[in-house]
């Protein structure tokens, strides 16, 4: 990324985190699925098909009006496998347009150096990878030995900031195979970060004494400054759960390929309102509610975005919110009467 296109993006980061402290009451971060559809199977993920199609560009680009009118900072287009969207870069252009930050999750399978120009070109800002292992194996194929060749190009072509997250816990075979991709990203110039997983059922297990010095390891290799908001993993590491709240619904959201807003992809369903009718008022619910998964949560961009409202409006529990507006109603219906 050119010098002082990563300066204008760091400023536009500032000025974002200013506003997100100085008001509560717009989301910070929305992602956006624009295609469920996957080119690939990670034995881990609930998150794709291989039989959807992508959703009409014209359907996606009200989408994104929609999230700027209720004043979203950045929009990160994640999948399924987005790059396999045919209208990626107007979507990634419309957001610009509208003034937000663009972002992209990708596997990373689809670079080559024209599409990544095209992307120069679209104005994408961000764009993640996170690689599993170093060979693949039955469960991924997000792996460094096929990304290699990919990574080179995004060195050598991209005009936009490139971070990549590898992963350690939740069982993975070989745990020295996180050092090796984020030493690998930092050669190439890339930023890099590292995600805790919890173990396959579920449960929050600690790091062996072997997985936490690789854990440690890596964090210094990466962006100092994710690693100073990511306190949470330290818990997770221990497998302590972590006390937090998360504003999931509100500032940050999750929409779906069918444009349903939901608190996160890993609780879809809650609230589940098309993004077309959310108001300030299922925003105002969401953010003052209490998350029942929050303590064993591992999902690093909502804890992020968490850290702006930590300090301030404690959260309800749902039982405690039905009740309030439950007496909210009562009251209004004597005022009715009155
Ligand atoms: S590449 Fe991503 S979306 Fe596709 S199966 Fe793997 S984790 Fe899921
Ligand atoms: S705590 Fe985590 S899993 Fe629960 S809603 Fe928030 S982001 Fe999703």
């Amino acid at each position: 990324m050119r010098k002082t296109k990563f300066l204008k993006l760091k400023l536009r980061e500032a000025s974002f985190i200013s506003r997100g402290l100085l008001s509560s009451r717009h989301p910070v971060l929305a992602h956006l699925i624009p295609m469920r559809r996957c080119n690939l199977a990670c034995g881990y993920c609930n998150e794709y098909d291989h039989s959807s199609s992508p959703v009409p560009v014209d359907v996606i680009k009200r989408r994104v009006d929609k999230l700027a009118a209720l004043g979203t900072s950045i929009i990160t287009i994640s999948g399924g496998e987005p790059m396999m969207h045919p209208n990626l870069d107007e979507i990634v252009h419309h957001t610009r347009l509208r003034g937000m930050i663009a972002g992209l999750i990708s596997n990373g399978y689809y670079f080559t150096p024209e599409r990544i120009k095209r992307l120069n070109k679209a104005g994408l800002e961000y764009l993640q990878i996170s690689i599993d292992n170093v060979d693949p194996d039955e469960v991924s194929r997000k792996s460094l030995r096929v990304l290699d060749k990919k990574l080179g190009y995004l060195s050598e072509y991209a005009d936009f900031h490139v971070n990549i997250n590898s992963v350690i816990g939740g069982g993975i075979k070989n745990p020295e195979d996180a050092l090796t991709v984020a030493r690998r990203a930092v050669e190439l110039g890339f930023s890099t970060t590292v995600g805790v997983i919890h173990d396959s059922d579920g449960t929050l297990k600690p790091l062996t004494p072997k997985e936490k010095d690789i854990f440690q390891q890596v964090k210094k290799l990466g962006n100092r400054d994710h690693a100073r908001l990511n306190w949470f993993q330290d818990s997770i590491a221990e497998g302590k759960p972590y006390n937090w709240r998360c504003r999931a619904g509100a500032r940050y959201l999750y929409i779906c390929e069918e444009g349903l807003v939901h608190w996160c992809s890993q609780q879809r369903g809650y609230p589940g309102i098309p993004l077309e009718e959310y108001t300030m008022e299922d925003f105002d619910r969401e953010y003052n509610t209490e998350k029942w998964c929050a303590p064993a949560c591992t999902l690093q961009c909502v804890h992020q975005v968490g850290i702006l409202d930590n300090w301030r409006d404690p959260q309800k529990t749902p039982a405690q919110m039905a009740a309030e507006q439950e007496k909210k109603e009562t009251v209004g219906e004597m005022i009715r009467v009155e």
